[in-house]
């Protein structure tokens, strides 16, 4: 029987940047509120609710995207769990057609509650962020509001929840947590979850940790690890280990400062108000939101996203930005 594509997906030209790189990853911010006050990070508490996008919105402006190709969405912030639709946000976006994957990124601290919801509304892969596994380090790093019994048990219910891929993301800072980095690997491989070490970027506090120094404290820590060719949607590379159990696993290294990976560069962010930002280390940003509520057709929306990538910057800004030459956006509501 003759296959017959379906019309949109091939109708319409993938959506490329001035580099000719091929966005096909959404990263959208559903708040810039958060609860942990992170000293690396900037964000808000506070949301005006007269530009925040609403569900719906949301839920068009994907549609969009998707039909320009993107096959991705992470749910970011500030904290994506702390808005009561995030469940049914996942749920609209898994249903698009062209979308094969909703993940996102939390604190961790609603998991308990949210990980099976999440889980049925078609949420295939969860990154808890994660720190520290000593009580009084994380309120020294993310401030009162953080409690690690609620994170790790939040990180246990997404392993039980049935996800494709639970992550832990780890930032690592000098002198705060690189003490502990073997600890956080085997915390993660024992519940089934792939660790990921970032280094610091130049947004707030903190002494960044070289990506090739991170894999020397890990030997150090009793980790062994060798090269692998595992590779996933992002910047992130991967090397092999066994845990306790003699089971393959892996970490993952985000070498945002020290191994540019710009040129493999697949996304796009748009900020809780509906701001398209195409660089995460780059100042530019198109507003769409007034497009949406102004009763805008969807090709007027496809060509503001197509216009805002096709002046997106060929590499990040952040080195010039750590050395205080260029001001970056602050974290607040781009979502890391
Ligand atoms: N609130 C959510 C969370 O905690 O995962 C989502 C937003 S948070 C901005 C996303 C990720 O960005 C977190 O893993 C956080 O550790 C990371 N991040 C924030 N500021 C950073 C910085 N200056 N350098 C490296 N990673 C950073």
């Amino acid at each position: 029987m003759a296959h017959t594509p379906e019309p949109f997906l091939v109708s319409t030209p993938p959506l490329q940047d001035a580099q000719g790189r091929l966005i096909a990853y959404l990263r959208l911010s559903l708040t810039d509120r958060c609860n942990f006050r992170c000293d690396y990070c900037s964000v808000s508490d506070y949301d005006d609710p007269a530009t925040v996008l609403a569900r719906e919105e949301i839920a068009r402006l994907v549609g969009v995207f998707a039909r320009l190709g993107v096959r991705r969405v992470r749910l970011t912030g500030g904290e994506p769990t702390l808005r009561k639709d995030v469940a049914g946000i996942a749920r609209d976006i898994r249903a698009t057609l062209g979308i094969e994957e909703v993940a996102i990124t939390t604190n961790g601290h609603r998991l308990a509650e949210l990980a099976r919801p999440l889980a049925e509304a078609g949420v295939g892969c969860v990154n808890v962020s994660l720190d520290t596994l000593r009580a009084d380090r994380l309120t020294a790093i993310s401030g009162r509001g953080a409690r690690l019994a609620d994170v790790l048990e939040g990180l246990d219910a997404a392993a039980a929840a049935g996800f494709a891929h639970v992550k832990v993301n780890t930032v690592v800072m000098g002198g705060v947590n690189d003490d502990e980095l073997g600890d956080l690997v085997r915390h993660a491989w024992e519940r089934g979850a792939s660790p990921r070490f970032i280094e610091l970027m130049p947004f707030g506090k903190g002494v960044p940790v070289p990506t090739a120094r991170v894999k020397a404290l890990l030997a150090e820590q009793g980790v062994l690890l060798e090269a692998s060719e595992k590779r996933g949607w992002g910047p992130a590379h991967y090397m092999r280990g066994t845990d306790a159990a003699g089971h393959e696993r892996f970490v993952g290294f985000i070498g945002a400062m020290t191994e540019n990976f710009c040129d493999r560069c697949n996304r796009a962010r748009v900020t809780a108000d509906g701001e398209l930002q195409a660089c995460l280390g780059g100042a530019a940003r198109v507003g769409l939101r007034e497009l949406l509520r102004s009763g805008a057709a969807d090709e007027a929306i496809e060509l503001a996203v197509r216009g805002a990538l096709a002046k997106k910057a060929p590499r990040h800004h952040m080195e010039e930005a750590a050395s205080g030459l260029v001001q970056l956006m602050p974290m607040m509501g781009i979502g890391g």
